[in-house]
């Protein structure tokens, strides 16, 4: 089963899409990577979930992503005797370590780490940015703030303190939990969220290995301050712009999101850009002409993949949300102007370019000047697949590796159709095994040109050195 586009589709499971016919559906419908969100729901139903995918993979024929997103450390308020309280405009109200229930003028926050960071004038954002506190005075177990935007606070809503680096590491104990279950499961992605400086990146690296890869959600400013050495020690970035769009004033988030698909695309990290996406689809069966732009442009710019938050996991139109966002990809595709985007915004080659670099750079002119009906790349890391990815070329990069995990990993990548297959030993091996994948895969017919990439000896990472024009 083939896709006819480059950009990938994430969709987050949840009550609207736990059962196995819609998840069925879903993937029918263009999902390439599912994403399982550690925010929400217990063992039993991610055990369900990877179980239901792992069956539709083997049904498939296909391999599926599956992306597990962590928490992270989301701070939150404690609870109120009466479940909730207004606050308005200019009153005192203070936050405090001790968690009894809280009352108009005051309420819990079991977060020592913010107090220690605080400093008078810190600005503290109560539910998703609705409400606003500004810190007057604080200490080692308390703040006094006044309210600056008042309004309704209930029990456990998030706080965010935009401008303060916290001295908290990227995974809670409860993080950490997830983790272990994750890695167990066999995710292929691991999400961090509210990831702060690239140590929180390295810190995760460390507990993970090589068992999974690695996605930073850019959420803080201070991540977006350090957004080429995060994305750096990251294996992908999603602008996640949910929380980006509170911890930031909403309207810095476009150029924000301009700059990370830049910067990804020239270390030729995978990037999805995620939240409200097609939002009003949780409701209707059709998005506004506001949110089909918004997937368009995030297409034009570079992303690898977009992504649906609430209107799959929750909303009442999730095969729809996905269909729509497939038809989207494919018709900025279809569009002369993508290609001249792509080709205007190419990266030059790094410093230091080896000849794995020389060999994607000249794919890349083969496959335009031959019109190739596609690359076919060898690769044991998958490295390789993403350095001609990272090319934007004319045709689709068929990537071949005897590692299903990594098989698995390459579905968020632009342009990368997966396949399983075992090593090959020689050139003419390796020749014979593209064209038939290729066919078999419904990427070449008979007469059509393969532009195929390998490294020699075979099967040794890091290698790559050869490319080969093949007439299927
Ligand atoms: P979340 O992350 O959905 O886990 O909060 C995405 C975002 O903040 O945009
Ligand atoms: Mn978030």
């Amino acid at each position: 089963m083939r896709r006819n586009r480059n950009a990938k589709i994430v969709a987050t499971l949840g009550p609207s899409s736990s059962d196995k016919d819609t998840i069925r559906r879903l993937f029918a419908a263009g999902v390439d990577v599912f994403r399982l969100n550690f925010s929400h729901g217990d063992e039993a139903a991610h055990r369900a979930s990877f179980a239901i995918l792992r069956e539709l993979e083997r049904e498939a024929g296909r391999p599926i992503g599956i992306l597990a997103d962590l928490q992270g450390p989301k701070l939150r308020v404690g609870t109120f005797a009466a479940g909730s309280v207004m606050l308005d405009e200019s009153q005192p109200f203070r936050l405090e370590l001790d968690t009894a229930p809280g009352d108009a003028r005051r309420v819990g926050l079991p977060h020592p780490e913010i107090f220690a960071a605080l400093a008078p004038g810190a600005e503290l954002l109560l539910d998703d940015g609705k409400l606003r506190l500004i810190v007057e005075r604080c200490g080692a177990d308390f703040a006094d703030t006044r309210v600056v935007a008042g309004g309704k606070l209930s029990d456990r809503k998030g706080v965010n303190v935009p401008g303060v680096l916290l001295p908290i590491s990227a995974l809670t104990a409860k993080d950490r939990r997830d983790l272990a279950l994750a890695l167990d499961l066999g995710a292929d992605w691991i999400a961090l969220s509210f990831v702060q400086r690239p140590e929180d990146v390295v810190e995760a690296r460390k507990l993970i290995g090589e068992r999974a890869a690695i996605v930073a959600k850019l959420e803080k400013p201070s991540a977006v301050e350090q957004l080429e050495a995060i994305a750096e020690c990251a294996d992908a970035v999603m602008v996640a712009r949910g929380d980006l769009g509170v911890e930031l004033p909403a309207e810095r988030v476009p150029g924000i999101q301009k700059r990370i698909l830049r910067t990804c695309r020239r270390l030729g990290r995978p990037v999805i850009v995620a939240t409200q996406m097609l939002e009003s689809m949780v409701t209707s069966p059709v998005p506004t002409r506001a949110e089909a732009s918004d997937v368009a442009t995030a297409i034009y710019d570079g992303a690898d993949a977009v992504m649906l938050s609430a209107e799959s996991a929750a909303g009442r139109y999730p095969v729809e949300a996905v269909d729509m966002m497939s038809r989207l990809i494919t018709e900025v595709e279809g569009d002369p102007q993508y290609l001249q985007l792509m080709n205007a915004s190419r990266p030059s080659a790094p410093a230091g370019a080896g000849a794995a670099d020389a060999v994607c750079c000249a794919v890349r002119h083969a496959v335009a000047l031959m019109h190739a009906s596609a690359i076919v790349c060898y690769t044991s890391s998958g490295h390789t697949s993403l350095r001609v990815a990272r090319e934007r070329p004319e045709a689709p990069v068929l990537s071949l590796t005897p590692h299903l995990r990594v098989a698995r990993r390459m579905a968020l990548a632009w342009g990368i159709h997966s396949v399983h297959i075992e090593d090959v030993a020689d050139v003419d091996q390796m020749t014979a095994k593209a064209c038939a994948v290729a066919c078999q895969e419904g990427f070449a017919q008979g007469g059509q040109t393969l532009v195929v990439i390998a490294g020699v000896p075979f099967g040794t990472p890091g290698t790559t050195n050869l490319m080969r024009i093949a007439t299927v």
